[in-house]
């Protein structure tokens, strides 16, 4: 990417657009367009044809997205699947017709069918019935990731399409009805210490296995398929080693350092057995995350109290 070129980050408050954006500052890149949701809703297709007609950005990140963990996802089925399916398809459709020299659009591990063989493979796609609390949210995904395939075979538009796995890291969402596992842990151990009180509950049974990726590691990889990556379908993004729920608790608790005893809930769904990722086809090129998640966790867990303010 040229020093000057223009980049439109969709989504450059949320974590990973965010996150984006210091990566690329790091690389020296600073020509951002950015636009917050109440300044552009990516859902109204006229806004964004105005948006595109007059920013003509030359690289498009699409970090923008209804998001949520397995709470969020379940219960707003239906705004997950209209409002990914609308955001992503106003984004790419319009960089196509204002000739945007690339598009990153960022999935998620659920796409993959709930019983794929694990490590979880590129080719996996398509070959299953996917996990029911997601499945809306991996619905619009899929579209996601065959419409920047078909712009590429229709209209040789160079979209690229990778998969991360769970991600986590600064300006997180530690809403406990909505957010994700890690986020959600990290504040329920804390308050309960705060409140001293004898234990924190944990949803599911603890035996679900997730794979967690600190988001800058997952920035400093799409820098790197911006660069060097062209090809259609899709490429997966983690660290390529998973870990169960219990012993997340169990690290989270150390870390922010709770006496109590943990709790696990089975009327809380546990969703899919397991998501883990086969990152060979990025680590064939050379890439390798940096970030262990036992610093990673210590790091963001510093970030929520400074945040918290306690
Ligand atoms: P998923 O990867 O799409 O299933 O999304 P989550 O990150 O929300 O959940 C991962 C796993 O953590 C599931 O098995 C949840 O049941 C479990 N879990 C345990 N405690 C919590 C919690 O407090 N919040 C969330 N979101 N998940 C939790």
């Amino acid at each position: 990417m040229q020093k000057n070129a223009k980049i439109y980050i969709a989504g450059h408050l949320g974590m990973v657009g965010s996150a984006m954006v210091r990566r690329f500052q790091q690389a020296g890149l600073s020509n951002f367009v950015t636009r917050t949701s109440s300044e552009l809703d990516l859902r109204n297709q006229q806004a964004v044809a105005d948006f595109f007609a007059q920013e003509k950005p030359d690289y498009v990140v699409l970090a923008a997205a209804k998001v949520g963990g397995i709470n969020a996802n379940n219960k707003y089925r239906g705004e997950f699947l209209y409002d990914n399916l609308m955001i992503q398809s106003n984004v790419v459709h319009y960089s196509y017709l204002n000739e945007v020299k690339k598009l990153l659009f960022l999935g998620s591990s659920c796409i993959y069918p709930k019983r794929a063989p694990q490590p979880l493979q590129e080719t996996s796609l398509l070959t299953g019935e996917l996990e029911s609390t997601n499945e809306p949210y991996a619905i619009a995904k899929i579209a996601g990731i065959k419409l920047c395939d078909a712009y590429r075979s229709q209209y040789g538009c160079n979209y690229i399409s990778a998969m991360p796995t769970n991600l986590y890291g600064p300006h997180d969402n530690y809403n406990l009805k909505n957010s994700h596992v890690l986020p959600a842990l990290i504040r329920k151990f804390h308050e309960a210490k705060l409140a001293g009180e004898p234990e924190v509950e944990v949803w599911g049974t603890g035996t679900p296995r997730r794979e967690f990726m600190h988001v800058d590691d997952l920035a400093d990889a799409c820098y790197w398929l911006l660069e060097n990556y062209n090809e259609p379908g899709l490429i997966n993004v983690g660290t390529g080693e998973d870990i169960a729920i219990s012993e997340l608790a169990e690290l989270v608790k150390r870390i922010v350092g709770f006496q109590g005893i943990i709790r696990f809930n089975s009327n809380y769904p546990d969703g899919s057995p397991r998501k883990l990722l086969d990152v060979s086809k990025l680590t064939d090129f050379g890439w390798h995350y940096n970030i262990a998640l036992e610093n990673g966790v210590q790091e963001v867990y510093n970030e929520f109290r400074r945040w918290s303010n306690v």
